[in-house]
């Protein structure tokens, strides 16, 4: 069974709570956590891979180097972001 999979989803997702942590002042919420994730992936190229069961773990590795300074750079300036102005407080939601 084949699955397509935008490896910077992982990789976000992997980072999210380390930078969140990290950053006091940001809501740890879960609707925040997703708006962080969300603005992350706006900011960075998608990268489409193939998933099979065993057989991706090298590749995502070899990914996972290449591009986990970007990752960091985009989920911090997602923090940045949310924190002065929180998806949770608007008065409309
Ligand atoms: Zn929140």
């Amino acid at each position: 069974m084949l699955e397509l999979r935008n490896y910077m989803e992982t990789l976000v997702w992997q980072n999210v709570d380390e930078i969140v942590t990290n950053n006091h002042g940001v809501c740890p919420c879960e609707h925040c956590r997703y708006d962080i994730v969300a603005l992350a992936l706006n900011f960075l190229p998608p990268r489409y891979i193939v998933t099979q069961k065993g057989e991706t773990w090298t590749k995502v590795k070899a990914l996972e180097q290449q591009f986990y300074v970007d990752v960091v750079t985009a989920v911090t300036n997602a923090v940045t972001i949310v924190r002065s102005r929180p998806h949770h407080n608007r008065p409309e939601e």
